[in-house]
């Protein structure tokens, strides 16, 4: 069956290419940006890298774990890290190393895998250089009075292929980009010309003719994608902020240094949006994957809860959905401790293991469906209703088996089936079940009886006792999260 996924660049969806089984040493080349480590990632950017970590998963599930390889860099120079230098007058590598820490620890509490490769940007000055000077050469890119290089977009007919922006539009999205120092508004930085106010100690010789100075954003990702994945990649992704201008430039760059198509597919997704905007550390209206799990919500449900949405579509963040992730999870871990009770295995050694199970060669109906949702576009939100149907239906089947133990043995055949079925299902969603589903918070008995009075009165719509024992409850430090039928304590933050 194969995957298939929209291409940005076509707007259709389309087969994968799948590595040539002919050749051994063809391996699916997938690159996908990686984030910019000046402050901690927040569960918008984790939804894009739970989404690609999906993606990988399924490309290993198909093509198996030695046929696929995943670079994900991280931007460890930029405007924003040298901006974050300069606020907190500490050195570039300092608060880089720390946010790429943070990163690493919540993606581990997340379950994504580790890209194959994950090079840095500051890893590759030379790589970077040697591009920018081939563009130089081949007249695509020209110094600029300042000692800046920038990237000559009319010397390129394709640009714009990707977002099918036009010339005009260019224009005015540019004009205040890179300063008066080029030919054209819509042209580019490639390098930038070292300015001792604004970058500090942070500065590298520049290509030749240039000034000593750092690479502009764009050029990073082309040569660090065709440093280890050659010049044309299978799969590039990102979030749907990246279409413009960072993707097209990266075409731009890449097409007419190597000469070759840069990518073969491309794949955006949408963006986490809180109270309707998008999610965003400038505008400072994010939760970071360490905010929710003070509340006492697990990075397992936070997984979750970012895949119950279409990747192409714009999703809502409510903590509503959290607790959905977490029961979902824990209907699921009750399903997967049943199946182990009647197959008289134990639970933690079938379910505890991070290992890609093998695909069962006969492919029963859950496997059918789910696969048949997920590889169509990364329907993840069909793919779980997929997986829950059959949860019903198989707990349909123990239940009216209850108190028939032929049965169970007559069945062991079909409960492995079902657990190994699970397995992959669980595998390909990155789903853990025997981490705690929810961190269990400890309230104070006090606390609980004034959040149960309070419900009370608000469902016999005594609304001003309901506020009065809000109030009561936020000076002792907590807060009610109300949903139609149910409460949730959470502790205010600090
Ligand atoms: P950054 O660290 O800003 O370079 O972003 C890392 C990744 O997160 C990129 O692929 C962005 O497109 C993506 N991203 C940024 N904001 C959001 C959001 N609110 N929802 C989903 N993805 C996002
Ligand atoms: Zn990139």
């Amino acid at each position: 069956m194969p995957i298939r996924l929209f291409d940005s660049l076509t707007r259709e969806v389309r087969e994968l290419r799948r590595p040539d089984p002919s050749d051994p040493k063809d391996v699916f080349s997938f690159y996908n940006c990686g984030p910019t480590v000046y402050a901690p990632a927040h569960i918008g950017n984790f939804r894009t890298f739970v989404v690609n970590d999906v993606l990988r998963r399924l490309l290993e599930l198909e093509y198996g774990p030695d046929k696929v390889k995943h670079v994900r860099n991280l931007t460890d120079v930029d405007d924003r890290t040298i901006g974050q230098t300069q606020k907190e007058k500490r050195p570039l590598a300092e608060i880089t190393q720390k946010w790429t820490d943070k990163f690493h620890a919540d993606c581990d509490a997340l379950n994504c895998l580790r890209p194959h490769v994950e090079p840095t940007a500051t890893g590759h000055i030379r790589e970077q250089v040697d591009m920018i000077e081939c563009l130089m050469e081949k007249g695509n890119a020209y110094r600029a009075a300042d000692g800046s290089v920038y990237f000559k977009i009319s010397s390129f007919p394709g640009y714009g292929a990707l977002s099918r922006i036009k010339e005009r539009e260019l224009k005015v999205t540019n004009t205040v980009a890179d300063g008066d120092h080029k030919d054209s508004v819509s042209d580019f930085a490639l390098w930038k010309a070292y300015k001792p106010e604004e970058d500090g100690d942070v500065k590298w010789p520049g290509p030749r003719g240039a000034s000593e100075g750092r690479p502009g954003w764009h050029i990073e990702c082309s040569a660090m994608s065709k440093k280890h994945l050659g010049d044309t990649i299978d799969l590039h992704t990102g979030g749907v902020d990246l279409l413009f201008p960072h993707h097209e430039n990266e075409i731009a760059q890449s097409q007419c240094c190597n000469g070759t198509t840069f990518a073969r597919h491309w794949y955006h997704s949408e963006h986490l949006l809180v109270e309707g905007t998008t999610m965003s550390k400038s505008k400072g209206n994010y939760y970071t994957l360490g905010d929710l799990v003070e509340k006492g919500y697990s990075p397992m449900a936070v997984r979750y809860a970012l895949l119950m949405g279409h990747p192409r579509k714009q999703l809502n963040f409510m903590l509503d959905s959290l607790r959905a992730a977490e029961s979902a999870l824990e209907k699921l871990r009750g399903y997967a401790e049943d199946l182990c009770k009647l197959r008289k295995l134990n639970f933690e050694k079938t379910f505890g293991s991070a290992e890609l199970p093998s695909m069962p060669a006969e492919r029963r109906p859950l496997l059918n469906d789910f696969l048949g949702r997920i590889y169509d576009d990364l329907n993840t939100p069909g793919a779980l209703g997929a997986l829950f149907t059959h949860l019903e239906d198989g707990w349909q089947w123990i239940g009216e088996h209850a108190d028939d133990p032929e049965s169970w043995e007559s069945n062991q055949d079909a409960f492995q089936h079902s657990i190994d079925e699970l397995r992959l299902v669980l595998f390909a969603l990155g789903l853990k079940l025997d981490a705690q589903v929810a961190t269990k918070l400890e309230i104070p008995p006090a606390i609980t009886t004034l959040a149960e009075k309070r419900w009370a009165a608000k469902q016999a719509k005594d609304f001003a006792t309901a506020d009065a024992l809000r109030k009561e409850l936020a000076a002792a430090g907590w807060s009610m999260l109300d949903s139609k039928t149910d409460y949730k304590l959470e502790p205010l933050k600090k």
